[in-house]
C-alpha cells in the first residue's frame, strides 16, 4: 500500500517566478500529494499554450503542457509516495518486495 508524501528536501514555497524577483511564494506545507500541487500549478500558474515553459526560479524547461504537471510536482514541489510497508520513498509506486504484483 502507497500513501503520499513529501520527500526530502520538499521546499516549504512555491518559488515559481511571477516577475522580475517575485516568486509566487504558495505556501506548499499543507501539499500532501501532487494533486494538491498541480491544482495550485493549474489555478495560480495555468497555460492556454501546448508548449510551457517551467517558471520555477532558475529551471526555464520547456515542456508539454501535460509532463509540467508532474515536472512540476515530482521534480519541484519534491511531491512522492512512499511505501506503508517499509517506509520506502520515490516519485513513483515502483514494485519492490512488500508489494504484491499487480498491486505496485
Ligand atoms: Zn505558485
Ligand atoms: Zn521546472
Ligand atoms: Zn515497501
Amino acid at each position: 500500500m502507497w500513501e503520499y508524501c513529501r520527500l526530502n528536501g520538499a521546499p516549504d514555497q512555491c518559488r515559481w517566478l511571477m516577475g522580475q524577483d517575485m516568486i509566487c511564494g504558495f505556501v506548499l506545507n499543507g501539499c500532501q500529494s501532487d494533486i494538491d500541487a498541480n491544482r495550485h500549478l493549474v489555478d495560480a500558474h495555468g497555460s492556454e499554450e501546448q508548449t510551457v515553459v517551467c517558471q520555477w526560479e532558475g529551471c526555464k524547461r520547456t515542456l508539454k503542457k501535460g509532463s509540467l504537471r508532474d515536472h512540476y510536482s515530482s521534480v519541484h514541489c519534491k511531491l512522492g509516495n512512499r511505501c506503508k510497508g517499509c517506509g520506502m520513498k520515490g516519485s513513483r509506486r515502483k514494485a519492490h518486495p512488500c508489494v504484491p504484483k499487480g498491486d505496485a
